[in-house]
């Protein structure tokens, strides 16, 4: 435990979804701006140990961190808003936590003792914790789930104990909730807050400032009241107003005072904030000069949450442009050659992201060519790199069932494969696969180098010649192939430094057309847009001007 570090929890009540995640990457951009370091930490009542295997449809995005850890999509939001560097210790499930304990009872390290939630689950959490601190100012733990949960508990009492362990000047709790406003009774209701405080005081914890999501600013009267009800200083009860623009959320925080009111209750001196950079990036995002619309062309289409960080990698793209970027989504199982025409007819850009499975894959491939027909910008991402290879394969260089292992594991071109044994670059391992290999453990996860040619859209987009992104994939490109590709007119813009996997390819005599086989969007941040994302912007905002 590092001393002198601080702990903030971050609670939810009332229901979910009211953007714990968000709130707590705000905390932590709000306090590095004030020069203090940051790590911020999820903890999630779930059992799957991550959520590698989870249906995007159900839980969202999985997020992936450089070490290749596959995470909840609030890692992301933590990663954007912040500098903190996260991977799997900034992440654990209820089933993550119980398979260490359970692991260690295998080995006989409790020497006999019966094993219980209280102390031995109680202690992994706390300790999980403690394993992000390092010599961080401000430890922002965020628990998942709300308040009344059962699956919570252990998490909530090890946060309860974690104050008596590192001493109470060094913790306080955040407790985010919701304060609806009631139209037929014309007034906002406190009672939900009241209860939600109520369940989290029963089990010891009382928290210390309290965000409440509302429609409109809170009155001084409602703030007194919920203070009352709730044992809480009425300066430390937060409108938490609901924004336009994800990245306002700090700057509303900050205008509450609420940096000022964490730092008073832990105790600790900082600079005022600056964020000077960050309010010119919101009023760059909220008056944008131009407008471009990229069509999406996926299966989880109608979730926004399961390509969050798709989202805001345009977003930020746009920034950078100064333009709004108009989301298109286009179920790919829909797409035919004969509405292609017309369905394309207001886009700007075609981007194929990243997917799994063999469903709508007909549709991705003939985005791809429709792309490259009609020279519209095209961005392929992870799957979407595979159909455009594959449709390269097929239409340019006389391939003609050219495929995918994973969608025709018969096809007599597999021009995107299942590479059986490779020797990790990081480990020097031999790593092996097939088919029938673990769903869990068989991808090529998080960050690899890559090598770029010049006078390509890749190098001309990084200005430099190594990279390094982010994976999260099992196939690979072909090298049989890459001759006869090469030759079709593919160009192989980045590769792994050994040339052995290709990692991206483009196609020239096209204004932009570029397939990579990671993920950018999750290195890109507002501040920072990522290369890719801008040059894909910037591309199709030209075609939209023609
Ligand atoms: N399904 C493809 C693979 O596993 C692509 C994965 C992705 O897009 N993330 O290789």
């Amino acid at each position: 435990m590092a001393e002198n570090t601080k702990y903030i929890f971050v609670t939810g009540g009332v229901l979910s979804s009211l953007g714990k995640g968000l709130a707590s990457a705000a905390i932590g951009m709000l306090l590095e701006s004030r020069g203090l370091s940051v790590t911020i930490q999820k903890l999630d009542p779930y059992i799957n140990v991550d959520p590698g295997t989870m249906n995007p449809f159900q839980h969202g995005e999985v997020y992936v961190t450089d070490d290749g850890t596959e995470t909840d999509l609030d890692l992301g939001h933590y990663e954007r808003f912040t500098n903190a560097k996260l991977g799997k210790d900034n992440n654990f499930t209820t089933g993550k936590i119980y398979h260490q304990v359970i692991t260690k009872e295998r080995r006989g390290e409790y020497l006999g003792g019966t094993v219980q939630v209280i102390p031995h689950i109680t202690d992994e959490i706390k300790q999980s914790i403690c394993l992000v601190a390092n010599a961080t100012d401000v430890v922002i733990v965020e628990i998942g789930g709300t308040i009344g949960d059962i699956e919570s508990l252990p998490f909530l009492e090890a946060i309860r104990q974690f104050k008596a362990d590192v001493g109470a000047s060094n913790v306080i709790y955040i407790h985010l909730t919701l304060v609806p406003y009631i139209k037929t009774a014309c007034e906002v209701k406190t009672k939900p807050t009241q209860h939600s405080v109520k369940e989290l005081r029963s089990i010891g914890i009382q928290p210390d400032i309290l965000l409440c999501r509302t429609e409109s600013f809170l009155s001084q009267d409602i703030k007194k009241k919920i203070a009352l009800f709730c044992n809480v200083e009425p300066e430390a009860v937060f409108t938490a107003k609901d924004v336009d623009c994800i990245y306002e959320v700090p700057l509303v925080y900050n205008k509450e005072g609420l940096g000022d009111v964490i730092l008073k209750k832990l105790n600790i001196w900082a600079r005022a904030p600056r964020l000077d950079e960050w309010r010119e990036m919101v009023e760059k995002f909220k008056n944008p000069r131009f407008s471009v619309t990229i069509a999406i062309v996926g299966k989880y289409v109608d979730l926004t949450e399961s390509y969050k960080s798709l989202n805001e990698a345009l977003t930020h793209g746009g920034i950078s442009n100064e333009a709004k970027v108009n989301l298109q989504f286009v179920d790919s199982t829909t797409l035919t050659r004969e509405n292609v025409d017309k369905v394309m007819s207001t886009c700007n850009g075609i981007l194929v992201p990243g997917g799994f499975g063999s469903r709508g894959i007909e549709g991705k491939i003939l985005a791809a060519k429709y792309a490259r027909e009609n020279k519209i910008p095209y961005f392929g991402i992870c799957l979407g790199m595979q159909m455009a290879v594959i449709e390269i394969a097929r239409n340019l260089a006389g391939l003609e069932d050219a495929n995918g292992e994973e969608f025709n594991p018969h096809t007599p071109h597999p021009v995107i494969y299942l590479m059986k044994e490779w020797v990790d670059e990081q480990t020097q391992q031999v790593e092996k696969r097939d088919e029938t290999s673990d769903k869990g453990g068989t991808m090529r996860l998080g960050a690899y180098p890559c090598m770029l040619e010049p006078d390509t859209f890749a190098h001309k987009a990084y200005k430099t010649e190594a990279i390094s992104e982010r994976h999260r994939h099992r196939y690979e490109f072909n090298n049989e192939y890459k001759d006869r590709l090469v030759k079709a007119g593919l160009i192989i813009s980045g590769s792994s430094p050994d040339h052995e996997l290709v990692e991206i390819v483009e196609l020239k005599d096209h204004p932009w057309f570029l397939g990579c086989q990671f993920h950018p969007e999750f290195k890109s941040k507002p501040r920072d847009p990522h290369p890719l994302f801008r040059e894909f912007i910037k591309a199709s905002l030209k075609n939209a001007r023609e």
